[in-house]
């Protein structure tokens, strides 16, 4: 079996299912113990995933935590250390019955395996899941638009983790829905803050993370298959600051608050194309920006290592001072 965690459900019939223990906790302790690193520290977790009665809700698999185990593996190349002090502040929405998802894509489902105490007298229980990759809060793998690009079991934890920004557009996009974040935005952000650093996470806040998971007012549309996705109205990034960034900054990743970092009504999506072009993933359905500061915290998005990949859930959590 390859490394998962229990979340203290599983054998617990009180405990805590996944969707309920805390960043720091995940970060620190819950670290399955059958979770065995191979020779090559190469570590995978999956969900265990656990019944939450009515909702059925879950969150996305432990990410943190293959980080935490390689840390403290000697054979590792070392990982820059995050910030030590701070509080974790979780930036993933749930994956639920409620979870968006692109109007063609399958959406997220939970099946019980198991929950009830066994002939043997303990309790246990155990789901299983299924989804397109492309849903809830989750990463873009630059080969999901570029040929070439890596998929997501290829990119390292290195680029997935660092100092971010934040670029805030909420009165923009509140007021036009199709709203495109533009290189002037880009500018006005480093007029006030200073130039982007050096390998930051780029952010870009809209505000439409308050409307989820209402498919009418986050995507434009609560319409599924095909028809649907010329009815898809949601702010992103324009082309012209794809460009610009991958032009006149070095940046790990960008994520932001919508479904896709190209807006709703793209044809092309050129966004998406330009940025994988330079290998940079894209963090899309990023929830709770607004507990960020505009500069200053520290990211850590690390989705699940699906191999081949296009993207992945993710759970992204972000260390604020
Ligand atoms: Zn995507």
């Amino acid at each position: 079996m390859k490394p998962h965690i229990h979340t203290p459900l599983t054998y617990n019939h009180s405990a805590k299912p996944f969707g309920f223990v805390n960043v720091s906790d995940k970060w620190s302790s819950i670290v399955d113990k059958q979770a065995k690193m191979t020779s090559d520290c190469d570590v995978v977790l999956h969900v265990s995933a656990m019944p939450y009665t009515g909702s059925m809700y879950i969150k996305s698999s432990l990410f943190v935590v293959p980080f935490a185990i390689i840390a403290a593996c000697h054979t590792c190349a070392a990982i820059a250390a995050p910030q030590k002090s701070g509080k974790w502040i979780d930036l993933t929405h749930p994956f639920s019955e409620k979870t968006l998802y692109w109007p063609t894509a399958k959406s997220f489902t939970l099946e019980q395996e198991f929950h009830a105490h066994t002939d043997k007298g303990y309790f246990y229980a155990a789901n299983r899941y299924s989804a397109s990759e492309h849903g809830g809060t989750h990463i873009d793998s630059p080969i999901h638009f570029s040929e070439k690009g890596k998929t997501v079991d290829k990119l390292s934890l290195d680029q997935l983790s660092g100092d971010a920004i934040v670029i805030d557009v909420t009165r923009k996009a509140a007021a036009n829905r199709d709203y495109q974040i533009s290189v002037d935005d880009i500018k006005a952000f480093e007029a006030k803050y200073g130039r982007i650093p050096k390998d930051a996470i780029v952010l870009f806040r809209t505000g439409y993370a308050k409307r989820w998971p209402n498919a009418e007012t986050y995507l434009g549309t609560s319409e599924r298959g095909q028809d649907a996705v010329a009815k898809l109205h949601f702010p992103g990034l324009h082309p012209d600051a794809a460009r610009w960034l991958v032009k006149n900054r070095t940046i790990k990743a960008v994520g932001l608050d919508t479904a896709s970092i190209d807006y709703g009504q793209s044809k092309l999506f050129e966004s998406h194309q330009v940025l994988m072009a330079k290998n940079i993933p894209a963090f899309e359905n990023v929830a709770s920006m607004d507990k960020l500061p505009p500069t200053g915290s520290y990211i850590a998005a690390f989705p699940m290592k699906i191999q081949g990949g296009t993207g992945a859930p993710l759970r992204i959590a972000a260390m604020v001072k």
